[in-house]
């Protein structure tokens, strides 16, 4: 990004992607391998085996504004988030360290950042990127300045083609400005400006023309409202994109008549493979009282997964449930659901169902790992009270045993739960169970809640809660309308609801979750 003021007299306003400090690039390097091991590039052709600077997906950054006016801050919140939406990072502002970029607002320092992961070797009382200016009163410049700028923080470098005869420089100007701004020597200039932008740099394999904001030359003409153009957002999600975890509530109303209804639900980013995509039920009201309802996920892509909703169709029905999005190449957790219809059925009760499945894990953990289930369909006894429960037992390395059942007057037709497997140690993934069991007897009620600890996790901001029923029993007078939901949470633990509503009230109810820190 260079703008030319005058062609007379050329006040440089140029931006520099910062070198690491003299001595450290060994430090540099180390720590991009230990921050993403995919940094390192092992392209057989040597001008193209460089490592990376990029941080790991997912990664919480933080952001603290050193200084620098309302105006100026406001504007950095504003357009640096403007990323997120593309990369599958996420940025917290801070106001003490520890904070992984540092934002310094100093006229006379120049327009600059560290690449990545190397503002990890800067030290903490340091900035790690400066703005000399910032569109002053001009948004779409002040928009495409900290966006470019943040680019770099994210391990973007400058894109830059050599056109004919190379960048213009007014050599004399540039060194004459490194060395005022950042006491660089013409041989450093020289390694950093003039050799680096000698070398043809595209990160974007199709075309660096059509405005990209990592463009080095940036003409006075661009002005463009959405500065983060489509190559852009392209590149960053390829570097950053959706992985497990990534999860979500969708709320589903069907009307009166309609038989199913289909839902298209976008990932936050784009996935390299088309993820597996796990559910639960954690809100149903049906209006009849009539104790059947069916989610189903079909047709996942990259992109987004459609949502299958069917209940009989006499009556109008809302349903929540949470989704959660799982790499099928994820070492550490696994997922599947189980049908009744394809389960054994070990008790032939006159009136209550019990089922039974062995479940196989596609591959085996390494040590047993911890299970949790989740109800997506169950098809009950109409006129009676509503009674399910889904339970878990004998977790090995390579399944486990489900068992699903009734009980008194009540028989199940048909249910089926999603189950996920994750091994137990890891440090970003806490799961369990919570009841109304847990904090009172067997009377019925409407509200009933409680809390639930995570200290063994290691959270630096409270995590992301996937959640929903597995064991139901509620007043069977119509509507059945039941919620599970978390009301608050901190770094330590959460504080969960299970709710009757429009007069349903539940004698029992269970629900698991799982967290992602
Ligand atoms: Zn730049």
């Amino acid at each position: 990004m260079i703008e030319m003021n005058s062609t007379t007299a050329p006040q440089i306003r140029i931006c520099t992607q910062m070198p690491v400090p003299s001595g450290l690039e060994g430090e540099a390097i180390k720590l991009a391998l230990l921050e993403n091991p995919s940094n390192l590039n092992s392209s057989t052709d040597p001008t193209r085996r460089i490592i990376n600077r990029l941080w790991p997906r997912d990664r919480l950054l933080s952001v603290r504004l050193l200084g620098g006016t309302l105006s100026q801050r406001n504007k950095v919140h504003r357009y640096a988030t403007a990323w997120t939406k593309h990369a599958n990072l996420r940025l917290t502002f801070v106001d003490k360290d520890p904070a992984e970029i540092r934002v310094r607002f100093d006229p006379e320092k120049g327009t600059w950042s560290y690449i990545g992961t190397d503002a990890l070797v800067v030290a903490q009382e340091l900035p790690t990127m400066n703005f000399s200016w910032l569109g002053d009163g001009d948004d779409d410049a002040a928009a495409r300045i900290v966006m470019h700028v943040f680019g770099h923080a994210l391990g973007l470098v400058h894109e830059h083609r050599n056109e004919e005869g190379g960048i213009p420089w007014d050599r004399p100007a540039v060194c004459d400005y490194y060395k005022k701004t950042f006491e660089w020597s013409e041989d450093e200039v020289k390694k950093h400006i003039f050799d680096y932008y000698e070398r043809d740099l595209s990160q974007f394999s199709s075309s660096v023309k059509g405005g990209s904001i990592m463009r080095f030359e940036v003409p006075d003409s661009m002005t463009t409202k959405h500065p983060i153009g489509e190559t852009d957002g392209d590149f960053v999600n390829s570097c950053y994109p959706g992985m497990t975890g990534s999860m979500g509530i969708v709320e589903m109303h069907i009307d009166k008549g309609v038989a199913s209804k289909t839902i298209e639900v976008e990932f936050p980013h784009k996935f390299m493979e088309p993820p597996g995509v796990a559910i639960g039920l954690k809100e149903i009201n049906l209006v009849s009282g009539f104790p059947v309802v069916k989610v189903g996920v079909c047709e996942v892509s990259k992109e987004n997964f459609q949502l299958d909703i069917h209940r009989p169709k006499e009556v109008a029905a809302d349903v929540a449930c949470n989704w959660m999005a799982i790499d099928t190449d994820d070492p550490d957790i696994q997922f599947g659901y189980s049908s009744t219809t394809n389960l054994t059925k070990i008790l032939n009760l006159e009136q209550s169902s019990e089922y039974y499945d062995s479940v196989n894990f596609q591959r085996p953990f390494k040590s047993p790992p911890k299970v949790v289930i989740f109800l997506n369909d169950f098809d009950l006894t109409r006129g009676v009270i509503p009674r399910i429960a889904a339970s878990v037992s004998t977790i090995t390395t390579s399944g486990f045993y489900l068992t699903v059942k009734s009980w008194k007057q009540t028989q199940i037709h048909s249910a089926g739960v999603t189950w996920i497997a994750h091994s137990g140690d890891r440090a970003d993934i806490s799961s369990g169970t919570i009841s109304t069991h847990d904090v009172r007897s067997l009377e019925s009620q409407l509200r009933t809640s409680g809390s639930a600890g995570f200290s063994g996790m290691n959270c630096k901001t409270p995590p992301r809660v996937f959640m929903g029923f597995r064991k139901l029993n509620t007043y069977s007078s119509p509507p059945l309308h039941v919620r599970v939901g978390v009301e608050g949470i901190s770094t330590t633990s959460f504080k969960w609801v299970i709710e009757g509503l429009d007069k349903c009230e539940v004698f029992t109810a269970s629900a698991d979750y799982i967290l992602f820190a």
